[in-house]
């Protein structure tokens, strides 16, 4: 490590205990679903006021690391980016020079677009769990309306 290395800001998340890294931005493995989405939703709210969310995006999308949360996007978002990226002649392939230094600078050139594939993966999320609601309230009335004849019937 040079001094300048040393001297680089430190990630938010780099303060907490490892195991609450893992549970807040790697894969999802909290059987409790709810418990599981909070977790992830602080995490995202603490990559945005990180000063490596670019570094990390980039650093996300350029391994094509296809787990958790990286920079506050998971891994569709990246995936979005990444091809937005490519599009605008960004050159992070692993033999380009700089590969992940160019896509942070184009990160961080580009806020909006960032901002954009939150907005979209936050309109997914709701959707995603408007629609899980949908089918719990569908159960329910089918399965435990006090008068239905199906209520916990085995079979
Ligand atoms: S942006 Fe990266 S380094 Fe910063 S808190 Fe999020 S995951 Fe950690």
């Amino acid at each position: 490590m040079t001094s300048v290395q040393t001297q680089a800001p430190a990630g938010i998340c780099m303060g907490l205990p490892q195991p609450v890294q893992d549970l807040m931005w790697g894969a999802d493995s909290l059987p409790d679903a709810r418990a599981q989405r909070e977790l992830t939703a602080a995490a995202v709210k603490l990559c945005e006021m990180c000063p490596l969310q670019a570094d990390c995006l980039a650093l996300g999308i350029a391994t094509h690391d296809q787990f958790g949360v990286m920079g506050g996007l998971p891994v569709r978002a990246r995936q979005q980016l990444q091809r937005l990226a490519e599009e605008a002649g960004v050159r992070f392939a692993p033999g380009d020079p700089d590969p992940r230094g160019a896509l942070a600078r184009w990160l961080r050139e580009n806020p909006e677009v960032v901002r954009q594939a939150r907005d979209r993966e936050n309109e997914r999320s709701r959707a995603r769990h408007r629609s899980s609601a949908e089918r719990q309230r569908r159960w329910r009335a089918v399965h435990l309306a006090p008068d239905s004849g199906t209520a916990r019937q085995t079979g």
